[in-house]
């Protein structure tokens, strides 16, 4: 499917252009604080009442790990852009062993019939056990011993019921396959198991945020949040079970203590009151498979950043009365729906910054911002020329194209060398990624696309920091910064945090400094904030986490920015399904 763009340009210079796109697309720290504002207020509705746009699911997980758990399991991971199936082994040192496979979901099988996409699923798992028969004797069902367990990471809106079992609430990212909805996600894949008789139960359901929390917990000893910026975004954290009204007479509310809350913040202002909405997303919106919903989640992940990209990207190809880019020329990537992959930008911003791959200690050193971790853990790259003043107007990270000067060959011939050198080295990844001839893109039309991916991708992380902030607030581990314009506090829409009382220095650590309940690292006099990521935009697209950080820092300010430790939930979906299969079973499955 193709679509055109509708903007009108008549009556603007390009640089006006230019400059409205940059306009519409920058987000002020005061929008910010806004929106974290308006996510608390939204965090606390769906916590009060079943049914709201923000779903808050209580998932009946009431702690997280603290690396000592052992057992084998089978789990199963459908959510995204891949099928897994994985056989986890919990070593009980904080370390694991995870065998898997990875199985495509054809479009077909995402918008098909849902039993056939089950069956799909029991044959994936099937395929596996003959691929992978079990090394390690699975952690046995109490009184029916060969068959084998399985946690479900099922990453789509669900209300769940129990540990095992939940209700599909609606499709995301893609999948519309019918008859799904409204359905025990559990059953439809247990029943496709006994269809082909196998000894397989399905014993736990876990989100994939879920997941990314517990096995961040069980490999580092301690986390509150868990993240996904991949094709989607979301978010579970731990909260007090007396602060979720909703669950009122279960069983698990008169317990107490706490409860892994996914939030399903991907649907955090579906009405579009407080996002900063272009016609851009707006076009993205109406030609998506679910318009008016996942309205955060449009702005933020994987899945759709490309696509905003494509949109704008076509409305300068197609500026009247003259063509702002590639002359006017688009090709069938540019053209078609979803034709541009989150990737591309990713790799035009590489390109434009010259990575250089340093020692992580370092690049620490170097940026100052403190962002290494275990992502960093891998080699990690940096801008080489951080600080020098490069080109037109702005630093090496927010620079507006001055169409005068990249427009006239004198104007060329002024650039910086380096600055052309980086200029010609995404004009190169245009012509690969996008499929121009070479002649088709000229070092203005690399100077526009860089510019308008990272606007695109900025702005997705500054979103993403407001997620991290509202989560930070509702449990009481910060509070909103001061606003520096009228000197007053911004005060917290929650009521006083209660959970402050267990965090505090007087609260209930263990030996170790660990709060197995609240999942806090105490650490000397401060206490840091565990969170776990995962999805490949935080790991891979260049800066993401440094700008969400920005963006903490500009709502609840530097002293709990730098307290929260953000880690790579490392194959959280696969581990965290397992550490759910255990607790399951635990519970006397
Ligand atoms: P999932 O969320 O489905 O489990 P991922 O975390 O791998 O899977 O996320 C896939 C999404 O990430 C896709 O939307 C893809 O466009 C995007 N993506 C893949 N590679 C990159 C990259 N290098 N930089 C940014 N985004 C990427
Ligand atoms: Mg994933």
């Amino acid at each position: 499917m193709t679509s055109t763009s509708s903007y009108s340009y008549l009556h603007k210079s390009p640089q006006d252009v230019l400059n409205d796109i940059d306009f519409q697309l920058t987000l002020e720290p005061a929008l910010l604080t806004k929106l974290t504002k308006a996510f608390l207020e939204e965090i606390n509705v769906g916590l009060g009442r079943y049914g709201e746009d923000m779903a808050m699911v209580p998932s009946f997980v009431t702690g997280v790990p603290d690396g000592s758990e052992v057992g084998t399991f089978l789990a199963l991971d459908l959510g995204g852009t891949n099928l897994r199936v994985c056989e986890v082994v919990l070593n009980g040192d904080k370390t694991f062993r995870l065998r898997q496979q990875k199985y495509k979901v054809s479009d077909q099988l995402k918008t098909g019939e849902a039993t056939v996409l089950f069956d799909y699923l029991a044959d994936s798992v099937d395929a596996f056990l003959t691929t992978h028969p079990p090394e390690s004797p699975t952690s046995p069902i109490s009184d029916v011993p060969d068959v084998l367990p399985l946690g479900l990471t099922f990453s789509f809106p669900v209300e769940q019921t129990a540990l095992g079992s939940g209700t599909i609430l609606t499709w995301t990212k893609g999948f519309s396959a019918k008859n799904a909805i409204g359905n025990d996600v559990v059953k439809l894949l247990q029943d496709a198991f006994d269809r082909k008789h196998m000894h397989v139960k399905c014993v736990a359901l876990v989100n994939d945020t879920v997941g990314a929390l517990l096995s961040r917990a069980y490999t580092s000893g301690g986390c509150m949040l868990g993240a996904i910026f991949g094709t989607g975004t979301n978010g579970a954290y731990l909260e007090e079970v007396a602060k979720i009204p909703k669950l009122a007479n279960n069983p698990a509310a008169t317990k107490g203590g706490y409860m892994v809350v996914n939030t399903e913040w991907g649907a955090f202002n579906n009405k579009r009151t407080h996002l900063p909405s272009t016609p851009f997303d707006s076009a993205l919106d109406r030609t998506s498979i679910n318009p008016r919903f996942q309205a955060f989640e449009k702005f933020i992940s994987g899945m759709y950043l490309g696509e905003i990209t494509r949109h704008i990207l076509l409305s300068l190809i197609d500026a009247a009365p003259r063509p702002m880019l590639f002359g006017g020329k688009a090709t069938k990537v540019v053209n078609d729906q979803w034709g541009l992959d989150t990737s591309v930008m990713s790799e035009v911003e590489e390109a434009w910054e010259m990575r250089v791959t340093v020692d992580p200690t370092v690049a620490k050193d170097l940026d100052g911002v403190g962002n290494i971790n275990e992502i960093g853990a891998e080699p990690r790259s940096f801008p080489g020329e951080i600080g020098e003043n490069l080109l037109w107007d702005g630093d090496d990270h927010d620079i507006l194209p001055r169409w005068d000067i990249l427009s006239t060959p004198e104007g060329l011939a002024s650039l910086n060398p380096k600055v052309k050198e980086k200029l010609e080295r995404v004009r190169k990844v245009l012509v690969n990624r996008l499929e121009y001839a070479d002649g088709d893109v000229e070092l203005r039309d690399a100077a526009i696309v860089r510019w308008t991916c990272h606007l695109v991708a900025r702005r997705a992380a500054l979103l993403s920091g407001v997620a991290v902030a509202a989560i930070l607030l509702q449990t009481g581990r910060a509070t909103f910064i001061q606003d520096g314009q009228n000197g007053q506090t911004v005060p917290s829409t929650t009521e006083e945090p209660t959970s402050k009382k267990v965090n505090g220095a007087n609260g209930t650590h263990d030996v170790n400094g660990l709060s197995k309940v609240t999942g806090t690292i105490k650490d000397g006099l401060e206490e840091k904030i565990g969170v776990g990521v995962d999805g490949s935009l935080i790991q891979f697209y260049p800066h993401f986490e440094r700008t969400m950080r920005e963006s903490l820092r500009s709502i609840v300010g530097s002293d709990a920015e730098s307290r929260v430790e953000i880690g790579l939930a490392k194959d959280g979906s696969g581990v965290g399904a397992a550490l759910c299969a255990l607790q399951a079973l635990k519970q006397g499955f």
